[in-house]
């Protein structure tokens, strides 16, 4: 992470981009900084404006512009929050914003203006969070989430890990991160005996957009993930210019399986402020997974969902 990219005249520089072909926010960059790893980096097409993977990560123009709708909170985290950092929106499990932080900063982020800096640091801190758990014998799963959980050393990690499984009604352990895509290498020996050794079953949700994102060593990291007996799911976020069109999400759901990732959900974007430009017509998305459904096996075929504010699950739609 030390040597990721944070700014975009930088990413331009090393991608050999101008001016003239990228209009940039530089509003957007100030409220959201960018931050480019160089593993996806290199997977990034030199001299390509319109690069899928570029696109999630480049604070274009469009982002400073308002779009009716569209708000910082738009999944409605904040009226589920029970204390900082934990949220209690469905039944049966709550989830843990353990880190503020990620090892890339993708453009269309629900979370962009979430306050993270209030989120407990330490397992001290956390400390009320799990006898809230402790107290409530319907809680079956926890989820790490944040930021991504695993921007924590694996020593934080490994003592949340332990304190969570030593809740006897806790049965699940989910992980959302996006690091072993963006920076493969994360997937530490010692990761995996953290999810390898523990009491709970583990479930690693991986953010993958495009079939690009996932080169030799994802697979590696994927494939040492699922040596630790964790079960891999997918959740991808239908993006204009990234995948809004059959065959990138046809390539992307086959790619997946074929790393025995399950392709999980395919989610329409969270109507977050400075994301508009990313959004795709709810119809086009249903035309594409009718579509798909021709051409691919049902286990290849992701749930297409919206998170909706205030509702006890997501919408299938
Ligand atoms: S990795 Fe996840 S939480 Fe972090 S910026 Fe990307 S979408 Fe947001």
């Amino acid at each position: 992470m030390k040597t990721a990219v944070r700014d975009s005249a930088n990413l331009m520089r090393l991608l050999g981009l101008d001016s003239n072909q990228v209009s940039l926010s530089s509003k957007g960059e100030a409220q959201f900084p960018v931050f480019v790893p160089l593993p996806y980096l290199s997977r990034i097409r030199p001299g390509d404006p319109f690069d899928p993977l570029l696109l999630q990560v480049m604070p274009q123009y469009a982002e400073s512009v308002d779009a009716v709708g569209f708000v910082e909170d738009p999944v409605g985290d904040l009226k589920v929050e029970k204390s900082p950092g934990l949220l209690h929106k469905y039944p049966g499990r709550v989830l843990m914003v353990v880190s503020g932080s990620c090892a890339i900063h993708c453009r269309y982020c629900f979370r962009r203006h979430f306050p993270y800096e209030l989120a407990p640091k330490s397992l001290q801190q956390w400390e009320p969070t799990f006898r809230y758990i402790e107290e409530d014998d319907s809680i079956h799963e926890v989820i790490l989430s944040g930021g991504d959980p695993l921007t924590l050393v694996d020593s934080t990690l490994q003592s949340i890990v332990e304190r969570i499984a030593s809740i006897d009604h806790v049965q699940r352990l989910r992980v959302h991160t996006r690091l072993p895509v963006v920076i493969p290498q994360r997937v530490t020996d010692t990761l995996c005996e953290i999810f390898s050794s523990t009491r709970l079953a583990t479930w690693v949700v991986l953010h993958i957009n495009h079939a690009r994102e996932i080169d030799g060593e994802v697979e590696q990291s994927i494939s040492r993930l699922r040596n630790a007996g964790a079960t891999l799911l997918n959740q991808a976020v239908l993006l204009r210019g990234v995948n809004d069109n059959v065959d990138a999400l046809h390539q992307l759901f086959e790619k997946l399986v074929d790393c025995n990732v399950s392709p999980y959900y395919l989610h329409q974007l969270d109507r977050v402020a400075g994301g508009a430009h990313f959004e795709v017509p709810l119809e086009l998305g249903q035309q594409w997974i009718a579509d798909l459904r021709k051409r691919l096996p049902g286990y290849a075929i992701p749930l297409f969902v919206q998170e909706i504010a205030g509702e006890e699950s997501k919408t299938a739609l």
